[in-house]
């Protein structure tokens, strides 16, 4: 291994904005990080924060995302700013995050020209993603020339679906022509929580049955055996699987046939599903806190959403369990996973039939940390696992290059 790789920058970019994380692969601490919003749309801002600098916010120039990059790293080499570095060039690798790798991408790749190629080939599998990730790729490598570019794909975790998780039941001519088929999201954060698990049950990761719960705005749950994914609820898009924030989760496909025959144009249908649907359609709000709160008042479209929320989130846990035979642990992370008591309450009463118990206590004094908030005579122990995907961006990256 390398000593001389040290420093990973990590970029979540989108076509609008550009998020940053920088980390000393050393001791594996977030050194800074920030954000640009609105790249090339006017009005754009900056924020900013490092260890020893609160947050920060002030207007900016960035007409596109070579000019966010180049504020990231001229604020990481400003003393006035907290920045750590002594220039651009102690910046020894930059790790991006992409969220559509299709069947190509089972690993974290280097960003050749090829690849480039192949990873531009797949925008028409996540139009609103990729392109952004593909902006943000070009402006970082004409700031940071000669240093390694790595890209590490949402979709990779799950590559190791077996067909008959990853096909749908149409004819074969759709995947094979058009890539139709099952990819699953949040594989970085999926993966993260599976290997923090492996170690704090102390087991083999290859003997590693889990289900594992990524619950936020956007919401997966993957069956994880023998420490890869066998099956997860997001679909060839993440629109698919449990009820989420504003996306509808699993329908019926032929309702989007009655909407287009009933004067509803692809572009309202999409707009529906993954906007205006889900907690925001049901109980008024995709925000987990205003949904509990409005629970406690007793507003009837507030429990109902929160019904249908564990409904859906507990028919995935028990088909998972169903499919996986032996579950070594339900693992919660996410916004709402690590953060919403009365949502995991709901959820771990839900699952009695599992013979899953529920500690009421650590639940309910639980927020952001590792946590058993199962019962001790739980028949399968419920933990809090924090996710980390920029750390674990950043490890991929820092594997990939020092190999
Ligand atoms: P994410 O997309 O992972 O950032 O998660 C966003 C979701 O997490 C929203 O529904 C929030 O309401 C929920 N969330 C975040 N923080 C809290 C909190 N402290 N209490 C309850 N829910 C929270």
């Amino acid at each position: 291994m390398s000593n001389a790789i040290r420093n990973v920058l990590v970029i979540n970019a989108g076509s609008s904005s550009l998020k940053f994380m920088l980390f000393d692969m050393k001791t594996e601490r977030m050194l800074a990080k920030g954000q640009v919003e609105r790249i090339g749309i006017g009005g754009s801002l900056f924020t900013f924060s490092t260890e020893g600098f609160s947050e920060k916010q002030s207007p900016c120039e960035a007409p596109d995302h070579a000019a966010a990059i180049q504020l990231a790293c001229g604020a990481l080499t400003d003393p006035t700013k907290g920045g750590c570095l002594k220039s651009f060039s102690d910046i020894d690798a930059v790790g991006h995050r992409i969220v559509h790798g299709g069947e190509r991408y089972s690993q974290p790749v280097l960003l050749t020209p090829e690849a480039l190629a192949e990873i531009a080939k797949l925008s028409p599998l996540a139009p609103l993603h990729n392109p952004g990730a593909l902006q943000g790729i070009k402006g970082c490598e004409q700031v940071l020339p000669g240093v390694p570019h790595v890209g590490i794909f949402d979709t990779a975790f799950h590559q190791t679906m077996p067909e008959e998780s990853y096909l749908y039941s149409v004819p074969r001519e759709l995947h094979e022509r058009l890539g139709v088929r099952k990819y699953g999201f949040h594989g970085t954060s999926h993966k993260f929580v599976t290997l923090r698990t492996a170690e704090l049950l102390n087991k083999p990761l290859d003997e590693l049955n889990i289900i594992s719960c990524h619950l936020g705005n956007g919401s997966s749950i993957t069956a994880v055996k023998g420490g890869k994914c066998f099956d997860t609820s997001m679909g060839m898009t993440p629109l698919a699987g449990v009820t989420m924030g504003t996306r509808s989760g699993d329908i019926d496909p032929a309702v989007v046939l009655y909407l287009l025959k009933n004067g509803y144009s692809a572009d309202d249908v999409d707009r529906l599903l993954n906007k205006q649907s889900g907690m925001m359609a049901l109980a008024g709000s995709s925000d987990m806190r205003d949904v509990c709160a409005a629970c406690d008042e007793g507003k009837p479209a507030a429990l109902l959403g929160l019904a249908r929320l564990i409904h859906s989130y507990a028919m995935y846990i028990g088909g998972y369990a169903a499919l996986l035979g032996h579950v070594d642990a339900l693992i919660l992370t996410g916004g709402i996973g690590e953060n919403s008591w009365e949502t995991r309450k709901a959820l771990l009463t839900s699952l009695s039939g599992l013979g899953i118990t529920l500690d009421e206590e650590a639940n309910r004094t639980c927020r952001g940390v590792e946590r058993v908030i199962s019962g001790k005579d739980s028949a399968i122990p419920a933990i809090i696992v924090p996710t980390n995907e920029e750390l674990m961006i950043a490890r991929e990256t820092f594997a990939l290059v020092c190999d």
